[in-house]
């Protein structure tokens, strides 16, 4: 069975080291959720075969069908102000492109705040939920949604053009376990480096690498309007920096913001 293949390789690990597996779940994000708030630890892994309200940003849906794909998520309890939350997900962005490029062979690259694409086309998605008391960060749920077996002729309707899955692009099926396993020892690997560095030059520097969205021209769509211009990168703090056609630069935190690329050729 996957999964024990998957339990195996994460003993002794911050992250994995609780191990929780559901055949069935309405969300791994909320069951993370009500874990944490009890007192469940940080590196706390839940992770299930399906999902039957898989949760994008927004009150979105993540499509989680059975059998084929990963859904997990974390509970982490770093020591940062709130507004530091938003790193969390970019340093996710950064694990998650490594190690699925690296398990497929794949050009995996981050659209901005928590997309990885393939081709332009999304292959997995990142939620991350944070819980604050006051100026205190309690928890941070961090979720992963890969498409990694679901067959091309599976996906519902609407999302045929814009989203793919690892044997979509290969041809063949790529072990969950394998997927899953560099997925979380990449994210312990930046995440321990982020405790101790926090959200360092190193880090910034990879996420501009792996993105998919620099150069490009977008537009930003915030509950306080809509913004279009070049996509610069990320500045020191982790906002993204955005150029408009008269020459000044706003800056975007991840949170309320969606980004459309203008031309989706990747
Ligand atoms: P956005 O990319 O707009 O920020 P989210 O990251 O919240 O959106 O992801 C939810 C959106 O992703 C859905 O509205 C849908 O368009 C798309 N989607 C849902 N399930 C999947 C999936 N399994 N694979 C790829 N895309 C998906």
């Amino acid at each position: 069975m996957w999964v024990d293949d998957l339990k195996s390789l994460q003993r002794d690990r911050l992250i994995g080291r609780d191990f929780l597996f559901f055949p069935e779940i309405d969300s791994t994000n909320r069951e993370a959720r009500d874990r944490a708030r009890k007192g469940a630890g940080e590196g706390t892994v839940i992770l299930a075969d399906y999902q039957s309200h898989g949760r994008g940003r927004l009150g979105r849906t993540w499509e989680s069908p059975s059998g084929a794909n990963i859904y997990l998520s974390v509970i982490l309890r770093p020591p940062i102000p709130p507004p530091a939350a938003p790193q969390i997900t970019l340093l996710a962005g950064v694990s998650a492109a490594r190690a699925l490029s690296h398990v497929s062979g794949l050009e995996c690259r981050i659209k901005w705040p928590n997309d990885i694409l393939v081709r332009g086309k999304k292959l997995a998605g990142i939620l991350a939920e944070m819980e604050a008391e006051g100026s205190d960060t309690r928890f941070i749920i961090l979720g992963i949604g890969v498409n990694v077996n679901w067959g091309k002729e599976d996906f519902p309707p609407g999302l045929r053009e814009t989203a793919t899955s690892l044997r979509a692009e290969k041809g063949k099926e790529i072990p969950r376990a394998a997927a899953a396993a560099g997925l979380l020892r990449e994210l312990e690997a930046e995440y321990v480096s982020f405790l101790r560095e926090g959200f360092s030059a190193r880090l910034r520097d990879d996420w501009n690498r792996l993105s998919g969205v620099n150069g490009k021209q977008v537009t930003l769509q915030s509950p306080q309007g809509t913004f279009s211009g070049r996509a610069l990168g990320l500045d020191s703090d982790g906002a993204l920096l955005v150029l408009d056609g008269e020459g000044s630069t706003r800056r975007f935190i991840a949170g309320e913001v969606s980004l459309r690329m203008e031309n989706s050729n990747f």
